[in-house]
């Protein structure tokens, strides 16, 4: 009977190390194939050549690696990359490198479409279809960390989890994710550099909070009105913004940590003087920072970005209650790699 062969990537070193004493090999060759797996980002058994022929035919025997391969990247006008990733059983997920002056960030995915449904994206409309592993998600940053030496001459500097799916519905292996991009072994990248974006689940926003996470916050508010909220972003039903409140005044309370919140103003929908002030009633009990992104459309519907007097507003208001305030203008629009827009048109 042919044995199912198992993906090495899903060994920690101690594992690999078992495998071999138990082989009758010595344990440090698990060390040396944990090397080539992850900080030579080795896709062969063959291309490890400190190890001898019969170990590597040993490893073929057992394992395979599963690595992901860009099946297409797209350039935008505006130096932003899209990858159309593709994982070891066919699906894709898409991530995106996004070049500033100072920095350049790669926006990666944490499941293969999603498990929520907010009304204004275009991931909602594929359903979940499965969680990614954590060599999957790793993954991504390395291939965009290899596109911006190539294209932009210089590694890269920030991640954020606001590609496909929910990251907080995917919490043990984007935990595991991040525990290889910032261990030495892995990419090395401080956590301080890397954000996790949720819509607000409020048990896991807890749970980060008691496991002490390095990383940074963001919620994807884009309202602080419930009824509103719910007609945008439907779960907000299960989980309401008074949980969500708790949530996060527990999160500040543990970690100390600034909240970035993410925020899209549409007109006809959160753009009056009224949306602003619950949201300075929502997010003032802490240092916070509001991101007001600019918004791509979908299609013709009712999500429409709002016009600049509603957005000066918003900043004014914000400013005068000394809540830092950012306008991110978007990018990568025309290859479909905005905020919003990942849906694996390709
Ligand atoms: S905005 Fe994020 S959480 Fe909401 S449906 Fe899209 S990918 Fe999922």
């Amino acid at each position: 009977m042919e044995i199912k062969k198992k993906d090495i990537r899903a060994l920690s070193k101690e594992q690999l190390r078992d495998f071999f004493v138990n082989e009758g090999d010595k344990a440090f060759r698990g060390n040396q194939v944990y090397e080539w797996l992850w900080s030579k980002g080795a896709h062969d058994f063959e291309d490890m050549t400190n190890i001898s022929k019969e170990t590597r035919q040993k490893l073929q025997d057992h394992f395979v690696i599963n690595h992901i391969k860009v099946d297409q990247m797209q350039k935008s006008a505006d130096g932003t990359i899209k990858n159309a990733v593709r994982l070891h059983d066919g699906l894709i997920v898409e991530s995106v490198l996004i070049p500033a002056k100072n920095r350049t960030t790669a926006c990666v995915s944490s499941q293969v479409g999603c498990s929520l449904d907010c009304r204004f994206c275009a991931t909602a409309r594929l359903k979940r279809m499965r969680n990614l592993n954590p060599d999957e998600i790793y993954d991504q940053v390395v291939a965009i960390d290899k596109e911006s030496r190539l294209y932009h001459d210089r590694p890269l500097s920030n991640i954020v989890f606001m590609g496909m799916g929910e990251p907080l519905m995917n919490y043990n292996n984007v935990l595991k994710a991040i525990d290889k991009i910032t261990a030495p072994d892995g990419l090395a990248m401080s956590p301080k550099r890397i954000v996790v974006s949720t819509s607000g689940v409020p048990k896991m926003i807890k749970k980060m909070a008691d496991d002490e996470v390095k990383f940074k916050l963001a919620v994807s508010l884009h309202s602080a009105i419930d009824e509103i909220r719910t007609s945008i972003m439907p779960f907000n039903a299960t989980f309401p913004l008074k949980d969500l409140r708790e949530a996060l005044e527990y999160w500040y309370a543990k970690t100390k940590n600034r909240i970035t919140y993410e925020y899209v103003v549409w007109d006809g929908i959160n753009d009056t003087k009224k949306d602003v002030e619950a949201l300075i009633q929502f997010c003032k009990f802490a240092p916070s920072k509001v991101n007001l992104i600019e918004y791509n459309p979908i299609d013709d519907g009712e999500f429409q970005q709002a016009n600049s007097k509603a957005i000066d507003m918003y900043v004014k208001m914000l400013e005068a209650e000394n809540i830092t305030v950012t306008v991110r203008r978007s990018r990568g629009k025309d290859i479909d790699a905005a905020c919003g827009q990942l849906a694996n048109k390709t």
